[in-house]
């Protein structure tokens, strides 16, 4: 373990990586094909390690060992409150290695490391024990019917389930997924993105040493169309619960289609928006807006992406963002001043900059930003456009980048119009004091969730996902954990 000096302060320690084959049925193994991929440090550009690659060979292997331990292991058998109790001694050693784990998602994914330390890797023990106190409380019901008959229904777990996550919040994505669906008693194959594998082989280690019996989580970094690929269309995983781009999420329901008809949850892209309105506080507004659109650097499915400022109000909105904007610290993540880190990948910084060209050429006006910062790592200006008309490119697409488009609008009704203007509906904003136009407005608009003065609000209690093209099914909250059951109804004549 190095230790970390930026400008001649002593930062944390990177961590050794000591995770580096696929988990399957209880151990770290090589892939079939002998195979590994790169992970890349987006800081520096350079090469972290070499990770094993899985394809469809080792998928078939995993989906096996899932499907042995579903059928005949412990964990769909024991009581919900044993597996509960091995979840709360798997949260206390995430919280254990709390400094490690953030340390693997900012190399891996140059996400803010206090960030990581103090919100993602709490919110994972914390999504676990939340789970682990729901798994001796799924029950069925009893029906008293017309026709003599006794009946009632068992909430069965589904199956083998594959899951599929993105590298925007590797950590809370992995629990997002895994504990509800364990909680359930059902056994899993997980497929982390490749840009960013190692904080999940960690849990997987994590796992085992909390005494998750072997076959039941196993967790495959690689590709997604060979890795990813083979999950969604494997004849013997029993449900898939998918979270990435739009564009993916289409190919995993046809994939679900043609093969086994296994049913898909999709949390998937977003371009939400975000209406201020004339009364409210400049100063407070211009915070909320850039945290919308510069948190993580813009890598969030739920950025307010689209700003729209009322009238009356614009000018000075955009004389103060465009202030502190320039003034926004963009540099090494694990450094506590700095508040925006690089781009996760090359791929992701090129298509950014791409966006940023393309708006420029369809006549939105850069106020501000629009290039890479330094010379090395993935760092892009946060930057905003300004003029930007409803139809154009960086209004319509997802871009997942630290880029605002900023208009502005006149009535409550226009706001409204505006906002739903496009294909997705994960997430949208209001900022006003006025309690008629926040109903008014929450009820109006067609997303997943509505945040009223304020942004990224979440708790695990309450359920997480897309309307339109931004998905279906819920993350998070009991609606969550019902992704995992099936219902069995039985009857007796009485
Ligand atoms: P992506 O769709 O390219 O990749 C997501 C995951 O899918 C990765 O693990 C990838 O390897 C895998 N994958 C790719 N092709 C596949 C295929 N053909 N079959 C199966 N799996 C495949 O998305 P991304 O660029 O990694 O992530 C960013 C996207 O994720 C954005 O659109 C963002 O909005 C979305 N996202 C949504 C949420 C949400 O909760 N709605 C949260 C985070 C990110």
């Amino acid at each position: 373990m190095d230790n970390l000096s930026i400008n001649g302060d002593s930062f944390i320690k990177i961590p050794t990586i000591k995770f580096k084959k696929l988990f399957i049925n209880g151990g770290f193994v090589d892939s079939v094909s002998g195979k590994t991929f790169e992970t890349v440090d987006p800081r520096t550009e350079e090469v972290i390690t070499k990770i094993a690659e899985a394809t469809k060979d080792d998928v078939d292997i995993a989906v096996k060992a899932a499907r042995e331990a579903f059928d005949n292991g412990p964990w769909p058998r024991m009581p919900g409150a044993e597996r509960a109790k091995i979840m709360v001694k798997w949260a206390t050693l995430i919280e254990q290695n709390q400094e490690e784990i953030a340390a693997l998602d900012t190399i891996d994914g140059g996400k803010l490391y206090s960030w990581c330390k103090t919100v993602d890797v709490p919110e994972a023990a914390n999504i676990l024990r939340y789970y682990a106190g729901a798994a001796d409380k799924v029950h069925g019901e009893v029906f008293k019917t017309s026709r003599n008959l006794h009946m009632y229904t068992l909430m069965e777990p589904i199956g083998v389930v594959g899951h599929i996550i993105p590298w925007n919040f590797p950590t809370i994505m992995f629990f997002a997924k895994a504990a509800p669906c364990l909680a359930a008693g059902c056994t899993m194959v997980l497929k982390p993105a490749e840009q960013t594998p190692l904080s999940s082989l960690f849990f997987a280690h994590l796992a085992k040493e909390a005494g998750i019996p072997d076959g039941v989580l196993n967790v495959l970094p690689g590709f997604g169309s060979t890795a990813g690929a083979a999950i969604t269309s494997h004849m013997d995983i029993d449900a898939v619960s998918f979270t990435g781009s739009t564009e993916t999420g289409r190919r995993v329901m046809q994939a679900a289609a043609l093969s086994n008809l296994k049913p898909v949850s999709l949390e998937l892209g977003g371009k939400s928006p975000v209406l201020i309105f004339d009364d409210a506080d400049v100063d407070k507004a211009v915070d909320l807006a850039l945290f919308g659109i510069l948190h993580n650097k813009g890598e969030i499915c739920v950025a307010y992406s689209r700003v729209f400022v009322q009238e009356g109000i614009y000018d000075e909105f955009e004389k103060k963002v465009l202030e502190k904007a320039k003034n926004w610290v963009v540099g090494d993540p694990f450094d506590p001043k700095v508040q925006q880190g690089p781009q996760t990948s090359k791929a992701q910084f090129d298509k950014i900059l791409s966006y940023i060209k393309h708006g420029k050429n369809e006549g939105a006006t850069l106020l501000t930003g629009g290039k890479q910062v330094g010379n090395k790592g993935y760092y892009i200006e946060p930057t905003i456009f300004t003029n930007v008309k409803d139809d154009m490119l960086i209004a319509q697409d997802e871009i997942f980048g630290p880029v605002m488009a900023l208009s502005k609008f006149k009535t409550i009704e226009e706001g409204i119009k505006k906002a739903n203007n496009t294909k997705y509906g994960l997430a949208a904003g209001i900022v006003t004091k006025n309690l008629d136009i926040a109903n008014t407005v929450s009820r109006s608009i067609r997303a997943g969730i509505i945040w009223i003065n304020c942004y990224f609000a979440f708790d695990i209690d309450c359920p997480f996902g897309g309307y339109k093209m931004s998905g279906y099914g819920r993350d998070y909250g009991l609606e969550a954990l019902h992704k995992y059951l099936q219902v069995k109804s039985v009857a007796t004549p009485i």
